[in-house]
């Protein structure tokens, strides 16, 4: 068995650095405080924002879910968002993905005042990782902020790395391979139209795979000299409707060198990022 990159000890070494933050933010007046838009039930997005709320509890910080019906108007959407915006209690506010059809051709990106935007979904805080900036000078997409704080407590240098990411969402992909590239990796993207994936996963010395698909990336995508790493950032349901990844765990964790597990993984370090990024919108609320 390969060496699994489990989120836990991450976790529990960075914990109690959140809660001696939290705690000095409190005693200067300020308790980092996210509220989370919930449209409709999405029963995943249930599940997801109630974790984000239990864990910003954990660490002391306040959370508030706001539940919203998949039918409301979008006037009445976006002025929600916008009282959020202008509360100067909030530091972070995060609209749970995806929407409801009704208000799916809204760019969320832009709805979010920078400055709140614990997600990193903003066009200036996207910015600063185009200009090079690191996960922890600014507010990073939490996945890829994740990602990078995983490889860190692994003491995975990423300097000079081949990675292959597959996929190039905005949420995962795309801010990943800026953010490696700023840690001096040698990134390549694939997506649905690369030809010969399974080729260039076999270059990688990393492959992270933000796909969708349960087990997508099998025994047929890696070499057979177990030094490669992989990481699944991939949530799906299988048959049984257990979560899984993109990567087959089983029969990777003979041949690679380490592998993300799923759950467990980079689930956990993404909740891990948002929490960190709260943080930081609370602290930059006091010391602007
Ligand atoms: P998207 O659906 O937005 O993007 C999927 C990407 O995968 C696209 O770029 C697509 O290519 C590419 N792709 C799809 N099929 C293939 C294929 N056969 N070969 C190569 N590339 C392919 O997904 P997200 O980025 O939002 O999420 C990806 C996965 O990660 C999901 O399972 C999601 O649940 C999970 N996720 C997990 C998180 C965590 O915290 N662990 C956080 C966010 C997401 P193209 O662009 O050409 O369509």
């Amino acid at each position: 068995m390969s060496n699994v990159l489990s989120a836990k000890p991450v976790v529990d070494k960075n914990i109690n650095d959140l809660i001696n933050e939290c705690n000095l933010l409190k005693s200067k007046g300020v308790t980092p405080y996210l509220k989370v838009i919930l449209v409709g039930d999405n029963p995943a997005s249930v599940i997801y924002t109630k974790n984000k709320k239990a864990f910003c509890e954990k660490i002391g910080a306040k959370c508030d879910i706001i539940k919203l019906s998949a039918d409301i108007d979008e006037k009445d959407f976006l002025n929600e968002v916008e009282n959020i915006n202008n509360d100067n209690s909030v530091h972070g506010l995060l609209i749970q993905l995806p929407l409801p059809k009704k208000l799916k051709h809204l760019d969320v990106t832009t709805l979010v005042n920078e400055t709140k935007d614990v997600d990193g979904f903003h066009p200036l805080n996207v910015f600063e990782l185009y200009k090079g900036n690191k996960e922890d000078k600014i507010l990073a997409p939490c996945t890829p902020k994740g990602i990078v704080t995983l490889c860190k407590f692994y003491n995975i240098d990423l300097e000079g790395k081949k990675i292959v990411v597959v996929g190039r969402s905005l949420i995962v992909g795309k801010p990943l391979a800026l953010l490696l590239m700023n840690y001096n990796a040698t990134v390549t993207v694939c997506h649905s139209k690369t030809k010969n994936l399974k080729e260039i996963t076999k270059s990688a010395d990393i492959i992270i795979s933000a796909i969708g698909q349960e087990g997508f990336i099998n025994c047929d995508h890696v070499r057979d000299d177990k030094t490669q790493i992989v990481i699944d950032v991939g949530i799906n349901k299988n048959n049984d409707n257990k979560t899984v990844g993109d990567c087959d765990f089983q029969t990777l964790s003979n041949k690679v060198k380490a592998i993300t597990p799923v759950p467990g993984g980079i689930g956990p370090m993404t909740i891990l990022s948002l929490a960190q990024n709260l943080l930081q919108a609370a602290k930059k609320s006091l010391y602007p």
